[in-house]
């Protein structure tokens, strides 16, 4: 197994805890097909669908180059790609160079059918890490994830090719989603990952129900079952050496057992991150991309403009929900609506 320590295997991590007050990211929300939302999957609960009415226009991944550059004039230099499957867009390349981000967050599909191929195209254009949604059946069965052989396909073709190019491997991890169904199998689910896919990298987070759109209420755990989620994280962390394994607690986990140290910059929404899914003048930014019933700022002239008084709101609001233990976008979804109270 690949040595993880000092490279770029959790590079999408550092580039989030890049993004701070003093220097927010902005997280694109994008097509990479027309201008139409489309994924080649359909999960339930996709964050992504759930952050578009029916028939709404998106962003189209060929005019992602010019917004990157119109962004990094007005001071925003940490951009990330948000969309369904990045690698259906004809110029994935040219989205990670105008992103500067060196990981591809996919479902695994496109690796099972062009392999090769386009694991040397990945290779070429720079990226070190990838990153696929498990899907181990027993615990997923709900969601409708890519099929779990095929997931594990993808696995097994990124392991042989780092095998056989170990000059120009990449980094791999797995992000788990918890629900009311498997929150007590963490450590079997990631041993799991360790064992079969052979990965670097575990990341475990939170099934949400995006604005109450597509997907099953019923499958978000409990502030009780993602305490219990957070207990097993910490036994796995010790079963293995993290150096080689590394297990990753998301943020829409909550803070429930974290120390202060790790609290600090844990949640980024608003202040450190914004989400926009259009330019279109007075179209919404919000505060991250599970967060789409909530404007912090708006459009204007081309430009994201942000309102101070909806950003200190939603700010007030995301110090109570976290220090009750829930990430602030947890806490709004298992709600019927955003309270300010
Ligand atoms: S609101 Fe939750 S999901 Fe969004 S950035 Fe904060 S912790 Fe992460």
């Amino acid at each position: 197994m690949r040595h993880i320590e000092n490279d770029a295997n959790l590079f999408s991590k550092a580039k989030l805890a890049a993004s701070n007050t003093a220097n927010p990211g902005i997280d694109f929300m994008f097509t990479p097909q027309g201008d139409t939302p489309v994924c080649n999957q359909s999960c339930n609960g996709c964050y992504y669908f759930a952050n578009y009415k029916p028939g709404e226009k998106a962003i189209s991944s060929g005019n992602i180059p010019n917004l990157a550059l119109g962004l990094a004039e007005s001071g925003y230099h940490n951009l990330f790609l948000t969309t369904s499957e990045l690698l259906l867009a004809s110029n994935w390349e040219e989205l990670l160079r105008a992103t500067g981000n060196k990981y591809v967050n996919t479902n695994g599909r496109i690796i099972v059918t062009r392999g090769e191929a386009i694991l040397d195209r990945m290779a070429n254009a720079g990226v070190e890490q990838i990153v696929i949604t498990a899907n181990i059946t027993r615990s997923h069965q709900s969601l409708n994830l890519v099929p779990q052989n095929v997931v594990e396909t993808a696995f097994r073709k990124i392991n042989s090719y780092n095998a056989s190019h170990p000059d120009n491997t990449f980094g791999t991890e797995a992000t788990v989603i918890m629900t009311a169904e498997n929150y007590d199998r963490v450590v079997e689910m990631g041993d799991y990952v360790h064992d079969v896919y052979q990965a670097n990298a575990v990341k475990f987070i939170a099934y949400m129900v995006v604005d109450g759109k597509g997907g099953l209420p019923e499958l978000m755990p409990s502030k009780l079952q993602l305490a219990m989620v957070a207990e097993q994280i910490a036994k796995l962390r010790e079963k293995f050496n993290l150096d080689e394994f590394y297990v990753q607690r998301g943020g829409s986990l909550g803070t429930q057992g974290l120390t202060s140290e790790k609290l600090e910059g844990l949640c980024p929404a608003g202040d450190a991150l914004r989400s926009v899914k259009s330019f279109a003048e007075g179209a919404e930014v919000t505060p991250c991309i599970y967060i789409p019933q909530v404007r912090i700022g708006q459009i204007e002239g081309g430009k994201v403009v942000i309102d101070a008084g909806k950003l200190g709101e939603f700010t007030d609001f995301k110090t109570r929900a976290l220090d009750e233990g829930l990430c602030p976008a947890f806490a709004i979804n298992s709600r019927s609506s955003y309270v300010n109270s």
